[in-house]
């Protein structure tokens, strides 16, 4: 599309014609999840159409399209991170399930009594639970990073944390109640000079920064695809190879093997080994697909172009009387979560759902964050790169309107 048209982006997203109590939809929920382009459909019905078998196993042609299909959405991802190995990306159903693996495997083989695991105040649930689980069974302790007025983290606290009992640094590129975009190159480093491991969430980072996991340095990042314009179902653990290959696998069954009799098995080496079972093959596919559309679009593009929007929306946002802005950290992506004064979120949300505006209120999984702020909901209208200004005035014009000004 160079060079950025939005008009021509939108054309491209079918459901972004729908009407939604008579007025064409709004999406600003992208933070919760993003809607496909006609490319990423076409390839999942293509593959279901024509390549639909399952994979590695059987030597037929259709077994042999969708392993190709499968294989071409792992380079597709290693490339759009600029993983320095194919094998280093492993399939699973999104970051939850991601976080989970790595808690589950590398977790219960280097956790032990008294170590500690450091986690954000900005972390989703799905980047707390599994720690806390994994330190509640191994008698480790979880600890926290704080963040300052804005959501920022605070780095020196950071630094203090870190000690000889620390394994795991565990945190967000950017946060999904906030929008707070965190130093990770520098949180990364801080850990790697302790010799602390490193897992980064990527979650919201995917589909608004270019993400070269070299140049982060960290041990593992994982994503969904839902949340970078490919379907649900599926999601990334990159890791590091020498780190996945000393991890033990965390489900078996088939495909993950090599070698099984009733004594002992032999398992296949990486990606394979963390992908036991029948996968999520189309979906991984349509991932693929997105990644290429992302690409054609320009990730530099979408960054630039979201910048602006989400520029323009929270000038508009604090204009209005009685907005409270939850997050104001200088570098931010995509989110503006607020309160409005003498409304309840709920109300707030249903009344742009009246309009034809989506936005999520609510606790956005991240209930520590949220309490920080004094606040157990927030509105939380979030951006992506097919959104417009047009569309940012609906939400304000409804806002306004409920604060009593014209
Ligand atoms: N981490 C962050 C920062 C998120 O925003 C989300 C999704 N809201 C998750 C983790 C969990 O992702 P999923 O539900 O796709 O597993």
């Amino acid at each position: 599309h160079p060079p950025f048209d939005v008009h021509a982006i939108r054309r491209d997203f079918p459901i972004l014609q729908e009407r939604v109590n008579g007025r064409q939809l709004v999406w600003f929920d992208n933070a919760a999840t993003t809607h496909k382009p006609q490319s990423v459909i076409d390839r999942i019905s293509y593959f279901y159409t024509h390549e639909n078998s399952n994979i590695h196993r059987a030597a037929h042609e259709l077994a042999a399209r969708a392993t190709d299909a499968y294989e071409g959405a792992r380079e597709r991802v290693q490339r759009f991170i600029n993983a320095p190995d194919v094998n280093e990306v492993i399939f699973v159903r999104g970051t939850t399930e991601a976080i989970n693996l790595v808690a589950k495997s590398w977790g219960a083989q280097h956790i032990g009594e008294g170590d500690e695991i450091i986690v954000s105040h900005l972390e989703h649930h799905a980047n707390i639970v599994p720690w806390q689980q994994l330190a509640t069974a191994k008698g480790a302790r979880l600890r926290v990073m704080p963040v300052d007025d804005s959501g920022q983290i605070l780095l020196d606290e950071y630094r203090q944390l870190l000690n000889a009992r620390t394994k795991l640094v565990a945190v967000t590129q950017v946060s999904n109640a906030l929008g707070t975009v965190t130093p990770i190159k520098e949180i990364v480093a801080l850990a790697r000079r302790a010799g602390v491991r490193t897992l980064v969430d990527g979650a919201q980072s995917i589909s608004h920064m270019r993400v070269d996991v070299q140049e982060l340095g960290a041990d593992f990042f994982v994503f969904s695809g839902h949340k970078v314009f490919g379907p649900t179902g599926i999601g990334v653990v990159w890791g590091k190879r020498e780190v996945l290959e000393d991890m033990p696998p965390w489900q078996g069954g088939g495909n993950m093997i090599a070698d099984v009799t009733f004594e002992k098995t032999v398992f296949q080496p990486i990606p394979n080994k963390f992908e036991a079972g029948t996968g999520n093959i189309a979906d991984a596919v349509g991932l693929g697909a997105a990644i290429d559309y992302v690409n054609r679009v320009g990730i530099d593009n979408i960054a630039c172009y979201e910048h602006q929007l989400l520029e323009y929306g929270t000038e508009q946002l604090k204009r209005i009387n009685g907005v409270r802005l939850i997050g104001t950290a200088a570098d931010k992506a995509s989110v503006m979560s607020f309160v409005l004064a003498g409304h309840s979120t709920e109300e707030v949300g249903r009344a742009l759902n009246d309009e034809g505006v989506a936005v999520r209120t609510g606790h956005h999984c991240a209930q520590p964050i949220l309490r920080r702020f004094g606040v157990e909901t927030t509105v939380r209208p979030s951006l992506a790169f097919y959104n417009t200004h047009d569309e940012i005035d609906r939400l304000t014009t409804v806002i306004r309107r409920l604060a009593g000004q014209r």
